[in-house]
């Protein structure tokens, strides 16, 4: 069988290294992309190499720039690309009246506009069907506190995305999907201190999740089980949003 090939925005740190090692135990080798983190980057392709598969970084722009350079890259390097996951983000904070104009354009950029780009580009290359897999929030369906209106708002915009996508991408056996996480520990949403006890007070589980909690769910939508699936937000944070 023709070795799959799965490509991961921020793949360096958090949910997405979880997300590049899961996929690569379901035996995908590995491109991931990472903005700052050379050292960590290299860390999640050694656990990719440890576990007998290929794997590649490649370096992009704060601003999410070179996306569309960066899948034309794995397609080069990996020659074929079979599952895309956009999970790279940022979480801009802060009262609406305060928020900057570069603060708008730093989240549409990289939460918005280089899914987008990402997607667009990852269709024109899975001619034998594929994957989309977008990491969303739960907070695209509530704001539970203030502060959140920007990445609400982007977060928000993949649910559209998605479901306009899917109508299109469907004829040619493509796939996609939100995944909607609540508060997992990772360096954006550290799991101590008055803000976390706040988040955990609003869920069912009454605790943070792990990354290996939106790992496993990207896993099962990027697997063949997962065909019929398509054009959904699946949200996974413990109960917040019920
Ligand atoms: P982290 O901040 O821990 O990690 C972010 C990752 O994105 C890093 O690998 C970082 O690279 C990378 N990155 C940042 N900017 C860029 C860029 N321009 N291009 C490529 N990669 C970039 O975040 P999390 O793991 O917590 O979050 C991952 C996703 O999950 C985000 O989309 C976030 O919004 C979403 N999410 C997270 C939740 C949480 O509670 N943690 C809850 C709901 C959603 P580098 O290491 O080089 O800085």
């Amino acid at each position: 069988m023709t070795q799959r090939v799965a490509y991961i925005t921020g793949g360096s740190r958090g949910i997405g290294a979880a997300i590049a090692k899961s996929l690569a135990k379901d035996g995908h080798d590995i491109a991931i992309s990472y903005a700052r983190n050379e050292q960590a980057a290299q860390k999640t392709l050694e656990d990719v190499r440890a576990l007998g598969r290929r794997g590649m970084a490649i370096r992009c722009d704060g601003e999410g720039n070179g996306n569309r350079a960066a899948i034309q890259r794995v397609v080069a390097e990996m020659g074929r690309i079979d599952a895309l996951v956009c999970n790279a983000g940022i979480y801009p904070y802060g009262d609406v009246a305060e928020m900057t104009d570069e603060q708008v354009d730093a989240v549409l950029g990289l939460n918005v506009r280089a899914v987008m780009i990402e997607t667009i580009e990852a269709a024109r290359h899975m001619t034998q069907g594929g994957r989309i897999i977008l990491i969303g929030s739960t907070f695209a369906d509530r704001s539970p506190f203030p502060g959140i209106s920007l990445y609400s708002a982007s977060k928000s915009a993949l649910n559209g995305f998605a479901r306009g996508a899917a109508r299109d991408l469907g004829p040619r056996g493509i796939t996609i999907n939100v995944v909607q996480p609540g508060p997992i520990d990772t360096d954006m949403n550290p799991a101590t201190g008055a803000a976390a006890d706040m988040l955990r007070s609003f869920m069912c589980h009454k605790e943070y999740g792990k990354v290996s909690d939106i790992a496993s769910v990207v896993s099962f939508l990027a697997s063949p089980a997962a065909g019929f699936i398509t054009g959904s937000a699946l949200t996974t944070d413990g109960g917040l949003a019920a």
